[in-house]
């Protein structure tokens, strides 16, 4: 079935969340974009300023001691109101991200949206569990160290999984009592817009809980720069993580965390005795959303003895993936999100081409519309170590295989990256899995799986895919600090 008929039903909020209510910027600016998946224009989202977001983060702070003061048991109970108020309106979020960003719906409405609502429920559960610790009485000395929140927490989003990234973020920030402005990206704001709306029936206090869509050097810089923000969660490239860091150090030194792009390498050895298997969950980590995944096992290095077998099983896998109407509910592959997207992947796979490594598409699907903007699964192969393939995140349904000799040679090859943030290994030797896991540069490895892990297990990178984590209860010493009360007894 085809469900872009049910937009029609919707009734679109494209204004900020401020304080509570909806509103216009006070410029009158709005982000004008196309669909990727028929051209056609998409609703005109309002584009906040510095002084739309000085209004938001006043709220914030005007609203934080009334929110701080709650119980955790207070917050969890509003949040999982929120859940379930999400989850009734699973549809209409699948929708509004699969028309602005051009996913896949079947994809949004089976995984990503319920994955944003099992997040929050998660925080909800473990809040009220979260204890903070006690220095062992000295005689008459007795200490504990608790964690508070922050205050007003900035954070800042990306495209490619909307609701998930952003519930990693707000959920956390809000149970440990900071309050929240959000700046979601500007080519997926309608969703999170639905959830502001959603959050005021679920209880959350005006000024807890604020949304203020726009370009990200505009209002996304305002937030990052504001001196009343205490900290800044960001996810997205790492060209703009580094930004971020430097907009810190240049107003109010407020606390920083970065989860940034990725380059994960997947490593096949000699002694993995399931060659199928490792490409078939290869194929499903690597293409399900046009490739633009941050943790997308996208550097494939493979013992050369395997590489043959390994290519025509992928092969074979890509066919799985190949993209059509995002709209249509039988879809596993939907578009790229947007013209500057689908050419910048182009312009990488013509990279590979002119430099002559091989380069393998998947079969193409008549395409839905002249204007859909839809890439292959593409395989390179063999390409030099210092190309521009092997080494940028492309972002796009594109894998890069390496052969090498050797497990050592596998683990050389997959640590001479600037990134570092998830990766694999394919052995059924549990000495060789154990030693590569270990040596791995990356803040999450898989030994014979990709992306399985659930909420529990913390998500971030190393090296230039940022600094701390999303996810588990890890999470919320991101959103607080850490402070110790020592006393001293009289008697
Ligand atoms: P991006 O261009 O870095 O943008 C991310 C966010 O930052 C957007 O909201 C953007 O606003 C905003 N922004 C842009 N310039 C800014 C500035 N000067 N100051 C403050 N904010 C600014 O990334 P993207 O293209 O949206 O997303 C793709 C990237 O995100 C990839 O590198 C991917 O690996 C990474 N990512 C990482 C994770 C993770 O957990 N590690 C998860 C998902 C994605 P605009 O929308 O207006 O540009």
């Amino acid at each position: 079935m085809n469900v872009r008929n049910l937009l029609q039903n919707l009734k679109i909020e494209t204004r900020a969340y401020i304080n509570g209510e909806f509103v216009e910027s006070s410029s009158g600016a709005k982000i004008k974009k196309f669909s990727s998946i028929g051209g056609e224009p998409l609703p005109e989202i309002t584009a906040c300023n510095e002084n739309d977001v000085n209004l938001a983060v006043t709220a914030a702070k005007n609203a934080f001691k009334d929110w701080a003061a709650l119980t955790p048991l207070d917050r969890k109970n509003i949040l999982l109101k929120l859940a379930d108020l999400m989850e009734e309106n699973r549809q209409e979020l699948a929708l509004l991200d699969t028309y602005e960003t051009g996913r896949a719906y079947k994809n949004y409405f089976y995984d990503s949206i319920p994955k944003s609502i099992e997040a929050i429920r998660y925080f909800a559960e473990s809040v009220d569990k979260y204890y903070d610790k006690a220095i062992p009485a000295r005689g008459s000395e007795f200490g504990v160290i608790v964690r508070v929140p922050l205050g007003v927490v900035g954070a800042i989003t990306p495209w490619n999984d909307p609701l998930v990234v952003s519930a990693w973020k707000f959920a956390p920030a809000l149970l440990m009592g900071n309050t929240v402005v959000i700046k979601p990206a500007e080519q997926s704001s309608l969703s999170l817009l639905k959830v502001a709306a959603l959050s005021k029936i679920a209880g959350i206090p005006a000024g807890v809980f604020n949304v203020v869509p726009g370009y990200g050097e505009i209002a996304g810089k305002a937030l990052a720069l504001h001196n009343d923000v205490r900290g800044i969660f960001f996810t997205g490239s790492s060209e703009i993580g580094k930004q971020i860091m430097i907009y810190a150090g240049q107003s109010n030194m407020k606390k920083v965390a970065l989860e940034c792009g990725g380059k994960g390498p997947y490593i096949v050895t000699k002694n993995c005795g399931d060659i199928s298997e490792s490409a078939k969950v290869l194929a499903e980590n690597m293409f399900y959303n046009q490739g633009q995944i941050c943790s997308a096992p996208s550097r494939v290095i493979v013992d050369e003895s395997k590489l043959n077998e390994f290519v025509e099983c992928l092969k074979i896998e890509c066919e799985k993936f190949v993209p059509g109407d995002s709209f249509d509910d039988e879809n596993n592959v939907g578009c790229v999100v947007s013209d500057e997207q689908f050419k910048k992947v182009q312009n990488y796979i013509e990279i590979a081409k002119n430099e002559g490594a091989e380069v393998y598409q998947a079969k193409t699907k008549k395409p839905h519309s002249e204007k859909a903007r839809c890439i292959q699964p593409t395989i390179i192969i063999n390409p030099a170590l210092d190309s521009k393939v092997t080494t940028e995140e492309i972002f796009g349904p594109v894998v890069v295989i390496l052969p090498v000799k050797s497990t050592a040679e596998a683990l050389e090859v997959a640590n001479n990256s600037k990134y570092g943030l998830a990766g694999a290994v394919f052995t059924d030797n549990i000495d060789e899995a154990y030693s590569v896991a270990k040596n791995l540069e990356v803040g999450l490895v898989h030994i014979n799986s990709y992306g399985n892990d659930d909420n529990s297990a913390p998500f971030g990178g190393v090296k230039e895919s940022g600094l701390g984590k999303d996810k588990s209860t890890y999470a919320f010493d991101e959103y607080s600090d850490l402070k110790t009360i020592w006393l001293h007894s009289r008697k």
